[in-house]
């Protein structure tokens, strides 16, 4: 894919992939006013999806932050990486974007290559926070100029290259494949830079504005009943819950085989279109498990588990016996429960309950501690999605 470009030779033109000459071009005319104009060619080698094309031709300066990621490039060793912006803010930077080249190696290191010739940062007059162009992100004029440009935002766009971008979701109802995709990747960047509990705090808002969502209580993540407003699948379904579900797999099935499964489900689709039916293929190869049962219930049903939790301790057996009753709001949810158990002393022992998709589940958890447990806790690790009450 290429673009020719006539513009004012005053202003900066960048496009997809990389700029190359302008070849055979049609003669650049004078603007009005007689400004002399350039042509300039840029070009992607890889197929790309129209809503991923982009130019821009602008007044802009570069920034460039050099050969980023070395040994995790695709047409060359490393990822050149550059920040254009307007002349006012050049100051400004690299500011959060020094974090760009530990982004993309992190990125690459867990899933592929980057697979791109380049990667720009450009300000611009995107009316989303940032938009994941390939091979140029534009973000939002007012995060340069306000100074409010962070290394989340820079992650979440990053993200996309490979899942987005390289790895496209068919149609615009699997949209979680690419916003469920970033949303997690960013709070996996956010764990690996700022640590575990700033990680569990992302999760747990973004578990409280699912919640509390009336999308999502009403409509699944793969929702193929909208088709005339289909910005409004920009919704907590597609980032929020979709970054959850990939959570509660990679919490489920562990690191080594979630991570290997994504590997496999990328390498399969790169520069290609995938749905939701490839990814659970791919876990389902990596893990050897089948996921049937968790793609269906969370992705092609509304909603989330509502559950309540009751305990006792028998004494005389040294047991906690737990009682979880599952609402039927949204039909019945299999899953797994980690609870943990706190005696006065401050000791704590974890078990792991399997939910039934029923009304109710009973289980028995031989206590370890050297005393009675005073307290439960539902979900001390932050790894399921659902309402849980402890009575
Ligand atoms: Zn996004």
């Amino acid at each position: 894919m290429s673009w020719w470009v006539s513009a004012p030779v005053a202003e900066t033109v960048v496009g997809n992939g990389t700029s190359t000459a302008p070849g055979p071009a049609p003669a650049a005319p004078l603007a009005p006013g007689g400004a002399p104009r350039r042509v300039t060619r840029w070009t992607e080698v890889h197929p790309i999806s129209p809503y991923l094309m982009v130019i821009a031709a602008a007044p802009l300066v570069e920034t460039k932050l050099g050969e980023t990621a070395c040994g995790f490039g695709t047409s060359s060793r490393c990822v050149p990486q550059m920040v254009y912006t307007a002349p006012e803010q050049a100051n400004y930077m690299p500011g959060p974007f020094d974090a760009a080249d530990s982004i993309v190696t992190f990125f690459a290191r867990l899933i592929a290559p980057f697979p791109f010739e380049k990667l720009a940062h450009l300000q611009s007059s995107t009316r989303f926070g940032g938009m994941e162009n390939a091979t140029e992100i534009f973000y939002s004029d007012g995060a340069f100029r306000r100074h409010t440009m962070n290394t989340e935002l820079i992650s979440h766009e990053t993200a996309h290259q490979w899942f987005g971008d390289a790895v496209t979701e068919r149609d615009w109802p699997e949209l979680w494949l690419s916003e469920g995709f970033a949303t997690y990747f960013q709070e996996l960047w956010t764990r690996y830079s700022r640590g575990d509990s700033v990680f569990r705090a992302e999760l747990v808002r973004n578990r409280e504005r699912i919640l509390a969502d009336r999308r999502v209580a009403t409509l699944p993540v793969i929702d193929t009943t909208e088709s005339a407003h289909l910005m409004a699948l920009l919704d907590a379904n597609s980032y929020q819950k979709g970054g959850w579900v990939l959570h509660m797999l990679r919490r489920e099935l562990g690191d080594s085989a979630f991570f290997r499964g994504l590997r496999i489900y990328f390498r399969a689709h790169e520069y290609g279109n995938a749905t939701s039916n490839d990814l659970e293929r791919a876990l389902e190869q990596s893990s050897g498990r089948s996921l049937h049962a968790f793609f269906d219930q969370w992705l092609r049903r509304p909603g989330y588990p509502e559950l309540t939790v009751r305990w006792t301790y028998d004494a005389a057996a040294h047991a906690v016996r737990v009682r979880v009753a599952q609402g039927d709001r949204f039909g019945y949810f299999g899953v797994p429960l980690t609870v943990a158990l706190r005696d006065a002393a401050g000791d704590t022992q974890r078990a792991t309950i399997d939910v039934a998709a029923a009304a109710e589940t009973s289980a028995e958890i031989p206590v370890t501690l050297a005393a009675p447990p005073t307290a439960l806790v539902a979900d001390p690790d932050v790894a399921l999605l659902a309402r849980i009450t402890v009575p």
